[in-house]
């Protein structure tokens, strides 16, 4: 297969995997994948989920192949391990990360405090803690999250460098320089795929830095992406699915392969 696609990164919950709707993989995108593996391409997992957590998602969902490369928790780059280890830190990029991960956390320590104290007084909300330190919360639903996102939104304007990635009513803390569009970029230049050979596909808002088209040259989602997904995609010149998940994905890599290959 003759494509332009050389590094594919996808979203797990909700883009390659469905967690509404059966099948929870679909059988025709992974074996274009398989297809693209073959011909050379590159397939990256990039994922909120921990490496444990995804390690989970691959066996429960019975994945028939696994991927060359995961990047875990919005952030962290993992290649294969080379002495046994399922996966190890690809580059120094995790370092650096849990680096400036640690300083952010303690000099922007009052900002934090702020927001926990809103989320206990005026919300339902579920703080997430790891070790001692806040890593983010769980809101009851929708509306509670955007109230909650709206407080940080102000509370941060004395902390620019605290940010934070947010799925559904998952969100996630973390520094402005670390998300999904930071670590496949990094993916990509240790690996020397330039921007224009680079496929990217996912559904949710902390997908958007990896969809705005600045590291992908290639950005889609499915349908079922929201609103705010499918317009940064729009904008970026690339492929909205009519699609939902799994079969969106296949949509959108068939489009690339098929328009830009000749
Ligand atoms: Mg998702």
């Amino acid at each position: 297969m003759h494509s332009l696609i050389k590094l594919l990164s996808i979203d797990f919950d909700g883009t390659l995997v469905s967690r509404v709707s059966e099948p929870v993989l679909d059988t025709q995108c992974m074996e274009l994948i398989r297809e693209l593996q073959n011909a050379g391409a590159i397939w990256a997992i990039n994922t909120g989920r921990s490496v444990d957590l995804l390690e989970s998602g691959l066996a429960d969902f019975a994945f028939p192949m696994r991927p060359d490369f995961i990047l875990t928790t919005e952030r962290d780059v993992f290649r294969p391990g080379q002495n046994g280890d399922k996966w190890e830190p690809f580059g120094d990029w995790n370092e650096r990360c849990a680096r400036d991960h640690a300083e952010l956390f303690s000099s922007a320590d009052s900002v934090l405090a702020e927001v926990v104290d809103f989320v206990n007084r005026k919300t339902k909300a579920r703080l997430i803690y790891e070790a001692e330190r806040l890593e983010g919360l769980v809101a009851e639903n929708d509306e509670e999250m955007k109230r909650i996102v709206e407080f940080i939104e102000r509370a941060r304007t004395e902390h620019p460098n605290l940010d934070y990635q947010r799925n559904t009513v998952y969100l996630r803390f973390c520094h402005a320089d670390y998300h999904k569009g930071a670590a496949l970029a990094e993916l990509g230049r240790l690996l020397k795929v330039p921007r224009e050979n680079i496929f990217a596909s996912g559904d949710h808002h902390n997908d958007i830095s990896m969809l705005d088209g600045k590291v992908a040259g290639m950005p889609s989602c499915p349908a079922n992406a929201i609103p705010e997904v499918q317009e940064a995609v729009r904008n970026a010149g690339g492929y909205v699915a009519q699609k939902d998940h799994g079969a969106g994905v296949h949509e959108a890599l068939l489009h690339f392969v098929e328009s830009k290959s000749h």
